[in-house]
C-alpha cells in the first residue's frame, strides 16, 4: 500500500528526509516557511506556510490525505504539532510537545537525567534569578557552561573559559534577559552525534557524526547551528573506541527507558571525556547537518521505519553502508550573528559530480534562488575514507559556486581530524 508522507520542515536535513523517502512506496507532500527547491522537486506537493502553526499543518496533512508525519525541526514540535497531528489521525514521527521537552527545556532536561539516574550527566544548577546565578559563578570552582533553558538554534551558549571569561559571562547573563538559564560544568573533551530511531520502547542507533559548531575555521568564532560534520566506515570516529560508541549507546538506552512512550528521533550529544562519554544534549530530532551524513548511508527504507513504529513495532535492524561521509555548508556572509538574506544562490547543480547537494534554508521564487537569514546549502561525498570523502565534497564545492556565501573548508581534512586524535590522546595522558 501507498502510504501519503508529509514532511514538515524546509533546511537541508528535511531534504536529506525527502530522498531517504524518495524512492520508497511514499507519496512525499511537504510543508516549510521556506520554498526549498530540492524538497519541492521531489514532492508531489509543497505548500509554503508557518510550520509552527498546527492547525495550518494539520489543514495541509487533512488536504493531502496524509497518513503518517515527518517532523524535522524542534520548533513544530515544541508548539505541539505533533500532538495535533495525532489528534487529527495522522501518524506523527517525532514526539509530543511534552517529549520535546528533552530538547526544547533545558533545565527540564537536566533534571530528567538527574531524577532518572542516567549516566553521563553534568554537575548543574538551574536559575531564574540572574543575580544568583552571577553569585554561583564567583563561587564555582571551575568553568561553567551557560545554558539559556530554551531554544536559541544552538546559538545561546556560552562556554566559560573558551569562548568567554566569567566576566563576560556574567555580563552575558545580565544582557541578555533570558528568564531561566542553566549553568553547568565545562566538559573538556571531544564532542560526538549519536542519533537513535525510536519507537514503541525500542531503539535502533547510527553511525557516530562529529558536527563543526564553530563559525570559523580552526574552531574560532561564535556557535551556529553547525557549519558541517563528518563521519568515517565504522560506528565510531577516529578519536574514540568502540567501547566509547557503546557507552553512549547505553546513555541513550537508559533515556529510552526513562521515557515513556517515546517516538521519533533521540539525538544524543556527547562529549568524550577522560571519563567516557557525558551528555551535552538530548535534541528530539535528526541533526541538521548530522542526517546528511546518516541518510545517504541509510540502506534500510526509511519508509519501512515510520510504518513499522505506527503499526506499534520496534524499528527495523538498520543497515548502514560501511562508507565514510563529509558534509559542508554553504552560509550567507555574516553568519550567525549579521547574515545577508536575500542574496542570490547560483548554484550549478550539474557540476557537483559525486557529490550529493542538499538545499537548506534558502527560499525558491520566480526568478531564483535566495539566501535567508540561515545556511543556505550542503555538499555531501560518501567514500570509503574520511579523506576521500572530504575530496568530493572540496571539488564539488569549487564548482557549486561559493559567491556571497562562506565554507569552513577545514572540515573533514586530514589536519583537523588529527587535531581531535591528538585532543584526546592528549587528554588521556597517553
Ligand atoms: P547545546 O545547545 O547544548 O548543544 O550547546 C551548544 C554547544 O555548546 C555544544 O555543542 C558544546 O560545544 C557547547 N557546550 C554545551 N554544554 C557544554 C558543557 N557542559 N561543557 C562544554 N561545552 C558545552
Amino acid at each position: 500500500m501507498r502510504e501519503n508522507v508529509l514532511l514538515i520542515g524546509g533546511g537541508g536535513r528535511e531534504h536529506a528526509i525527502a530522498r531517504a523517502l524518495e524512492d520508497s512506496e511514499a507519496d512525499l507532500y511537504a510543508c516549510a516557511g521556506n520554498r526549498n527547491p530540492g524538497i519541492a522537486r521531489i514532492a508531489a506537493g509543497f505548500e509554503t506556510l508557518e510550520t509552527t502553526n498546527p492547525k495550518a499543518v494539520v489543514d495541509y496533512a487533512e488536504d493531502v490525505d496524509a497518513t503518517i508525519a515527518v517532523i524535522g525541526p524542534e520548533a513544530p514540535l515544541e508548539a505541539g504539532v505533533a500532538d495535533e497531528l495525532k489528534a487529527a489521525g495522522v501518524y506523527p514521527f517525532g514526539p509530543k510537545e511534552a517529549d520535546a521537552r528533552i530538547e526544547t527545556d533545558k533545565a527540564f532536561q537536566r533534571r530528567f537525567m538527574e531524577e532518572h539516574d542516567i549516566p553521563g550527566c553534568p554537575d548543574f544548577e538551574t536559575f531564574d534569578d540572574m543575580e544568583a546565578a552571577c553569585d554561583f559563578i564567583d563561587e564555582y570552582d571551575g568553568d561553567l557552561a551557560i545554558k539559556p533553558a530554551g531554544l536559541t538554534g544552538g546559538k545561546g551558549v556560552k562556554v566559560i573559559g573558551d569562548q568567554v571569561t566569567a566576566e563576560e559571562g556574567k555580563e552575558y547573563i545580565r544582557d541578555a534577559g533570558y528568564d531561566r538559564i542553566v549553568l553547568e560544568e565545562r566538559l573538556i573533551g571531544e564532542e560526538f552525534t549519536v542519533q537513535a530511531f525510536v519507537a514503541n520502547g525500542e531503539f535502533r542507533t547510527a553511525p557516530a557524526v562529529q558536527d563543526h559548531k564553530r563559525a570559523y575555521e580552526g574552531d574560532q568564532g561564535p556557535n551556529t547551528g553547525g557549519m558541517g560534520s563528518y563521519t568515517d566506515a565504522t560506528d565510531e570516529l577516529p578519536f574514540m573506541t568502540e567501547g566509547d560508541y557503546d557507552e553512549a549507546v547505553s546513555i541513550i538506552e537508559a533515556t529510552v527507558d526513562a521515557l515513556d512512550d517515546y517516538r521519533g528521533i533521540l539525538y544524543g550529544q556527547f562529549m568524550l571525556t577522560t571519563t567516557g562519554p557525558r551528555v551535552v544534549e538530548f535534541n528530539a530530532r535528526f541533526g541538521d547537518p548530522e542526517a546528511m551524513n546518516t541518510l545517504p548511508v541509510l540502506e534500510t527504507d526509511f519508509l519501512e521505519i515510520l510504518t513499522a513504529a505506527r503499526n506499534g513495532n520496534a524499528p527495523p535492524e538498520l543497515e548502514f553502508a560501511s562508507k565514510a561521509t563529509v558534509c559542508k555548508y554553504a552560509v550567507p556572509e555574516g553568519y550567525p550573528t549579521d547574515p545577508e538574506a536575500g542574496a542570490k544562490v547560483q548554484v550549478d547543480e550539474e557540476s557537483a559530480g559525486d557529490a550529493l547537494l542538499y538545499y537548506a534554508s534558502v527560499d525558491e521564487r520566480d526568478d531564483g534562488i535566495y539566501t535567508t537569514t540561515s545556511r543556505s546549502f550542503a555538499l555531501v561525498g560518501v567514500a570509503d575514507s574520511i579523506s576521500e570523502a572530504e575530496e568530493i565534497a572540496e571539488d564539488a564545492l569549487a564548482v557549486a559556486g561559493e559567491d556571497g556565501l562562506r565554507i569552513r573548508h577545514d572540515i573533514g581534512k586530514a589536519g583537523l581530524v588529527q587535531k581531535r586524535i591528538d585532543h584526546m590522546t592528549e587528554l588521556r595522558g597517553e
